[in-house]
């Protein structure tokens, strides 16, 4: 994390929640497979992910023990892993591990902010962009600073709401599944923040950057708008990151735990402008220490950003496998939200989500969960073309099973999602 985060405060926030604000898993990054280990990961970048499931620390959230042979196509992972760049910056870095380096850090932040024209002071750098997230979201809201977000959406927002005592206005998305700009801001006349996730989560489907702008042209004086942009290399569409440069009101996050393939090394970016990143000490005490990012992390992700080929090939890779999918279950007749530009989508399997999900685990594949606008839909995350192929064969399978007439809707108001198990 920048040094703008060094001289944090704590501000009526558990220790507890601190640290699953700043990603306890950052510790664990630097964790280097044997050389040999190293090899065969690089001649095979789609390893098992079997057999392992949950919170990142033994102690924290719900350890479930999968098949090792199961698909795990359920919390937006990237099956490829890190990219080759990525590992061998990673290997190199590693044998420096017995020094801080703080340099390492620095340089991956200068390397970003020269892809996005930022100057030094406007980006935070730490372990994940999901800490980084809650102190965005947390060091604008309040119980007189209300949240207002997209309906469905990453629970992150509301969780984080709940955490400072924030009222939250959710606000249904549009009929093409966009953030609904106009009815975000008449839904309260003057909130901490309105967040936005491009591509939606879960939806996978866009807000027009043109709303975006209109949004913040619009919005209230001394609000905020965070836009997280966790999925965004996936999109064909243009980033709100040039706001950030141009100091309007907006916080953008980015993570290397989607594309780059980067989820357990754990490095994200949080881009602001200078008081914005500042605040983020209201709700956190000292970061450096807790929240910094692995030597191994840093160089990994600085590797990814200069690998020229790494965001075109994955994009495609990704695209080609959604649309096969997507094709397979439209033919099939089955109802599936049009217009991901994300690394998953949503399919309607008409009995609670939550059975189907369950029927499907029983098929040795993992999908995603359910959100409670919309709760006969599970979210699928795109895996490699084999782990599709095993997902449509369980699909048709489930879908044929008969719907238990019992069983309730499994409709929590925001239940934590895997991604966030962490604490
Ligand atoms: N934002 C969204 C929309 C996500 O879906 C996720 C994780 O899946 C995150 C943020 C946090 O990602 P990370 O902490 O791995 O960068």
């Amino acid at each position: 994390m920048s040094n703008d985060l060094t001289n944090c405060s704590v501000n009526g926030v558990s220790r507890r929640s601190f640290l699953r604000t700043l990603g306890a898993a950052s510790a664990a990054a630097a964790a280097l497979p044997a050389t040999g280990a190293f090899a065969q990961q690089k001649a095979n970048p789609a390893p098992s992910m079997g057999g392992r499931r949950g919170g990142f620390g033994s102690d924290m959230g719900e350890m479930r023990v999968l098949n090792p042979d199961t698909v795990i196509i359920s919390s937006n992972e990237n099956p490829l892993g890190p990219a080759t760049s990525s590992l061998d910056a990673l290997i190199k870095t590693a044998s420096m591990g017995g020094r801080y380096h703080q340099e390492e850090a620095a340089k991956t932040t200068a390397v970003y902010n020269d892809l996005f024209g930022l100057k030094r002071g406007y980006t935070a750098l730490g372990p994940g962009s999901g800490g980084l997230l809650d102190l965005a979201l947390m060091s604008n809201l309040g119980p007189d600073k209300p949240l207002v977000y997209g309906d469905p959406s990453y629970e992150q927002g509301p969780r984080a709401a709940d955490t400072m005592g924030a009222p939250k206005f959710p606000v249904k998305l549009t009929p093409t599944y966009a953030h609904d700009v106009k009815a975000m801001l008449a839904a309260h006349p003057s909130p901490g923040a309105y967040y936005i996730v491009n591509p939606n989560n879960p939806t996978g489907t866009m807000t027009p950057r043109a709303d975006i702008l209109w949004l913040l042209k619009n919005k209230p004086k001394g609000s905020v708008v965070i836009v997280d942009e966790a999925y965004f290399h996936f999109s064909n569409d243009e980033s709100v990151l040039d706001q950030v440069a141009a100091d309007q009101d907006i916080i953008v996050l980015r993570t290397f735990s989607k594309i780059y393939g980067m989820a357990g090394l754990r490095a994200g970016f949080a881009a602001g402008r200078p008081d914005l990143l500042r605040k983020f000490t209201t709700v956190a005490p000292p970061a450096r220490s807790l929240a910094s990012i692995s030597i191994t992390s840093a160089a990994a992700a600085r590797a990814g950003m200069l690998d020229k080929d790494l965001i075109p090939t994955r994009k495609k890779i990704n695209a080609d496998n959604r649309a096969e999918s997507l094709e397979f279950l439209t033919k099939k007749g089955y109802t599936i939200i049009p217009g991901s530009q994300a690394n998953f989508f949503m399919v309607d399997v008409k009995r609670p989500g939550h059975e189907f999900q369950q029927a499907m685990l029983k098929e040795n594949v993992a999908i995603g969960r359910t959100w409670s606008a919309m709760p006969t839909y599970v979210r699928v995350t795109v895996g490699t073309k084999e782990e599709m192929a095993k997902f449509q064969t369980a699909f048709v399978k489930c879908m044929d099973m008969p719907t238990s007439t019992t069983a309730e809707l499994y409709i929590p108001e925001h239940h934590i999602p895997t991604e966030l198990y962490r604490g």
